[in-house]
């Protein structure tokens, strides 16, 4: 039954707080201006405490979330996450700080964040790291513009940056934003970056290569040496989208396959619940050599104390409001901390074995353009089933929610046509990998046996399936009482 929305449930007259009628004196007019008063109350629902309790209740319980459901869906990361790194994070030490409390009385705090600065270094392989980001896309935003600033520093001004065509889309929107110009180029058959586009795009405007290692098919980009040397042959830099470090963590590192700065996302490697759009952070590594243009301020240890150093002239300056999301650097550090090396070690290896074992089971019944072994994440396609039957990618992934399965993502890399691209992550039981598999095959027997199901799907969630036509076409936005 669909869940009636609050205005719905409005009364007149109904209140959630009595408050007692107030005794102080009505303000002298004139304090708003009269044009910013409104004329007439602003029509809120009228509802009782319990109907606003009851009515998130049962929406709640309508919601998909990764502690009810197993959630494949690629490039995310969306996996479950340690429920005492949530009661560490809430605990009021950490949530009640007010980020203007002198340094000297939020040494705890500071020293969190410097620990969990000198954690990635180590982690990534490259000796700076800053934490202000918020997510993937600031981060990437902001190791552009440290490119940007180092080069100007030098007097050389330079206008592109190359983006492989398997890149997330934040890649390129980042390079815009930054006023460089992205060039696109394809990859091979292999799904890897060609060795031969790169050498055609670059030349002494290039400011940077941005790679994605594993790359967006879920494949390890083998020539990433020769790649990093070509650029940096031409003076450019190569910036690594580690947005997906379950993959490689704790086995390779960014520093040592020659790149110059890195992002990695706490919110999807690093246990901060990723999804709802935020918060999140996206710290940034970089070399010794883009140290100085890093964004202020800086946490340095001066006599035994960690404290903010904004004296630093070739900054780029700024990127958020003080220093990021704080209480998600919290969950990294506890992660990073309750984990060990060992452990982060094992995350890598569970989630490419996860991964690995969904793509062999498959790949017979489902269409692998490009064939494993694949790292965290591997990509399928339903394009000769369309040929076939006209089913579509999203057809799947919507029949997928009839078995309390979240769709994978869909359509992208956008290289592969009607791409479901899967990533299982680390913390799912050999019992949920089997169940997906036995699911993801019986839809390929339905496709042939029983295609409408498929095309009427989903029939079991409390929404069903969207006309989409008619949501493109005659778009409400809003609730209005005669809609
Ligand atoms: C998620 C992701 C991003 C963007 O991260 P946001 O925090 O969503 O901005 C960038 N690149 C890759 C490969 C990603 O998976």
């Amino acid at each position: 039954m669909p869940e009636p929305t609050l205005f719905e449930l409005s009364q007149p007259g109904k209140r959630c707080v009595e408050l007692p009628e107030s005794d102080l004196p009505e303000l002298e007019s004139g304090w708003i201006a009269s044009e910013q008063l409104r004329d007439e109350p602003p029509g809120l629902p009228r509802v009782t405490e319990p109907e606003i309790a009851r009515h998130f209740a049962h929406l709640a319980t309508k919601n998909f979330n990764v502690d009810a459901n197993f959630y494949p869906l690629g490039s995310c990361t969306m996996k479950y996450n340690p429920k005492a790194n949530e009661e560490i994070a809430a605990s009021p030490q950490w949530s009640r700080l007010h980020p203007e409390t002198p340094e000297e009385h939020v040494q705890g705090a500071m020293r969190l964040m410097h620990e969990l600065e000198c954690w990635l270094a180590e982690i990534l392989g490259l000796p700076a790291v800053s934490l202000h980001s918020p997510a993937g896309a600031a981060g990437e935003f902001t190791a552009l513009r440290v490119f940007r600033a180092c080069h100007e520093s030098r007097g050389d001004a330079r206008a592109r940056v190359i983006v492989p065509d398997t890149a997330h889309g934040t890649n390129p929107a980042s390079v815009t934003r930054c006023g460089y110009e992205s060039t696109n180029i394809a990859s091979n058959e292999r799904g890897r970056i060609d060795l031969d586009e790169i050498a055609d795009a670059l030349d002494e405007d290039v400011a940077a290569l941005m790679l994605t290692n594993p790359n967006t098919l879920g494949l390890f980009e083998t020539d990433v040496l020769e790649i990093s040397r070509m650029v940096h042959d031409v003076g450019g830099f190569v910036y690594c989208d580690g947005a997906n470090l379950n993959a490689i963590m704790g086995y390779a590192r960014p520093g040592e396959m020659g790149f110059d700065a890195v992002h990695v996302n706490l919110h999807k490697t690093f246990s901060t619940p990723h999804g709802g759009g935020g918060p999140g952070a996206g710290p940034v590594a970089v070399t010794a050599e883009l140290e100085p243009f890093l964004p202020i301020p800086r946490l340095v240890e001066r006599e035994g104390r960690i404290v903010w150093d904004r004296d630093r002239p070739q900054s780029i300056g700024t990127v958020h409001s003080f220093f990021g999301n704080f209480l998600v650097l919290v969950r990294a550090w506890a992660y990073i901390l309750a984990m060990g090396a060992e452990g982060l070690r094992r995350a890598s290896s569970d989630a490419v074995l996860n991964a690995n074992y969904l793509m062999r089971a498959l790949e017979g019944r489902w269409e692998l353009p490009y064939p494993g072994p694949c790292m965290h994440e591997f990509v399928l396609s339903a394009e000769s089933i369309r040929k076939e039957t006209g089913l579509r990618a999203a057809d799947f992934a919507k029949r997928l929610l009839d078995f309390g399965i979240h769709p994978p993502t869909m359509y992208f890399p956008i290289i592969v046509d009607e791409a479901l691209m899967i990533e299982p992550t680390e913390t799912e039981s050999l019992r949920t990998l089997d169940r997906f598999i036995e699911v993801m095959l019986r839809l390929a027997d339905e496709a042939e046996s029983d295609p409408e199901r498929l095309s009427d799907a989903p029939t079991r969630t409390s929404v069903g399936r969207v006309d989409e036509v008619k949501a493109a076409r005659d778009l409400i936005l809003r609730w209005s009482e005669d809609s």
